[in-house]
């Protein structure tokens, strides 16, 4: 029986459920009132159901659909401004037991190069990220009980907080990491995480079991409620996802909204984030072989159903996707993304070897952090590297309330303007520091209150001739 409130995986993402969600979806896809009443009531940016929002997604009226867009892109602006949250990924260990029929990280991959990072190494990979101008990590490692146990998390999340080089710092680290227990949890929050990233992969139970034929991912039950044990565990910023290509993204995206409704429901706070990967080829995967890859028509147009669905939630692309998808998308709803990505274990201090390639999939976008940052500017946005939230205690509902609460154009939008100008003081070049210096002149001018504007000119002035660093709101 489909239950919000139920802290099991087959009452909140029940299967029965999301047929019946798809059945009235596909015979209200051309209800052009009920559609229209539904656009209007996502313009109240209060968000819609899974119902709702998958009748809007099978809506195949184009002018409508149009609307959908422009919608997307109005709440973007409303919620998010033009600023765009910059993080990289950091591989730690691909070491893995799961079979994974998606992943090269596999167990029966014999031939993809083993490697899990030791803390020397790992201040090595640090040292090229801030190098780089990187504040926000997102950590990533394969599930292994014997080679990535939670003392090793824990003592790699204590070094990368603890190097400081040059002006570099990481100040928020984020962890996508297999399920685990509530007591897990709790050391990870503890250990001063950020957001918990898991991605579903698939809602759909039955191709999950297909999927992950072995190892104790194939244990959907315990996967899915993975959420809720992080917030039992006291970690209120979690990430969901769904790996599009694996099943049908209608499916895909019906159980997102559930999941996302059913953390609400049950923990009073929605997911902090929202991932959008889509299968890629890697080492010995052939997306070729996976029936359900969806275009980039259908990829933009979840997007925008995605951000009129939960317009409090970030969301977030990586360089899975080239500079062309990435760029519409972006106005379409996505409020954070990687740039100068390496998904190998150890690939940001050296590249690797021919004969010693550990990445987990091919990198679209490989453009530096520079250029990301270069080209976010010259389309008007600005790249931010805050992590001001996490850092004032801001997660969670407090982190939601700050949204609501319309504070947020006197508090991210100087956060932003300041950590943009560390990043074109310490790590741009010359060409892309001149583009931000003109953008943060121009921007500063769009900070609301009076007190507010004159402190950030102040704070600016700062960072330029004192060399101070991490001021924040
Ligand atoms: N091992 C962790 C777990 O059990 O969830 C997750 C870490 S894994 C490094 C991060 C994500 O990469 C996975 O959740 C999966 O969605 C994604 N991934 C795996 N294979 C991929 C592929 N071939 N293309 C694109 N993304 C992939």
């Amino acid at each position: 029986m489909y239950d919000v409130n139920s802290k099991r995986a087959d009452d909140f993402i029940n299967h029965e459920e999301i047929l019946d969600t798809l059945k009235y979806a596909d015979e209200n896809k051309e209800n052009g009132a009920l559609i229209d009443s539904l656009i209007e009531k996502a313009k109240l940016r209060k968000g819609l159901s899974h119902r709702e929002a998958s009748v809007l997604l099978a809506c195949e009226i184009e002018e409508k659909n149009q609307e959908i867009f422009r919608l997307a892109e109005q709440i973007k602006k409303d919620f998010y401004g033009n600023r765009i949250v910059m993080f990289a990924p950091l591989y730690l260990s691909n070491y893995c037991i799961n079979g994974c029929t998606y992943c090269p990280y596999h167990m029966k991959n014999k031939h993809i190069a083993r490697k899990k990072l030791t803390q020397e190494e790992i201040r090595r990979e640090v040292i090229a990220l801030q190098d780089m101008g990187h504040k926000r990590l997102a950590l990533e490692a394969g599930e292994d009980p014997v080679h990535n146990t939670m003392e090793y998390y824990l003592e790699c999340i204590n070094t990368i907080y603890g190097i400081k080089h040059k002006n570099g710092a990481i100040r928020r680290v984020n962890i996508n990491i297999a399920a685990t227990t509530v007591d897990h949890y709790r050391l990870l929050k503890e250990a001063g995480i950020g957001t918990y990233i898991l991605f579903q992969e698939t809602y759909h139970k039955e191709s999950y079991l297909t999927l992950h034929p072995t190892g104790p991912k194939h244990d959907y039950n315990y996967h899915t409620e993975a959420m809720d044990r992080a917030m039992e565990g006291g970690i209120d910023d979690v990430g969901l996802g769904v790996l599009f290509g694996l099943d049908k993204y209608r499916y895909e995206f019906a159980g997102l909204l559930m999941h996302a409704e059913h953390l609400e429901a049950a923990f009073g706070v929605g997911p902090h984030t929202i991932s959008v990967p889509r299968l890629k080829r890697a080492d010995d995967i052939d997306p070729g072989q996976f029936d359900n890859g969806i275009d980039d028509d259908i990829f933009a147009k979840l997007v925008a159903c995605i951000r009129i669905s939960v317009p409090y939630t970030g969301m977030i692309i990586s360089t899975r996707e080239n500079q062309t998808t990435r760029e519409r998308v972006l106005h379409l709803g996505i409020s954070q993304i990687s740039g100068g990505s390496r998904t190998s274990v150890g690939g940001y201090y050296e590249p690797e070897p021919e004969d010693k390639k550990s990445e987990q999939f091919d990198v679209s976008d490989t453009r530096s952090l520079d250029e990301v940052v270069r080209w976010l500017m010259q389309m008007d946005y600005i790249p931010s590297f805050c992590t001001a939230c996490y850092r004032e205690g801001r997660t969670g509902d407090r982190f939601m309330s700050l949204c609501k609460s319309g504070q947020i154009q006197n508090c991210c939008h100087p956060n932003a303007l300041m950590t943009l100008k560390e990043y074109l003081m310490d790590y741009a070049s010359p060409e892309t520091k001149a583009i931000g210096d003109k953008l943060i002149e121009k921007e500063v001018l769009n900070v609301p209150n009076e007190k507010a504007r004159s402190i950030v000119l102040e704070n600016l002035r700062l960072i330029e001739q004192d060399n101070r660093r991490d001021f924040r709101f």
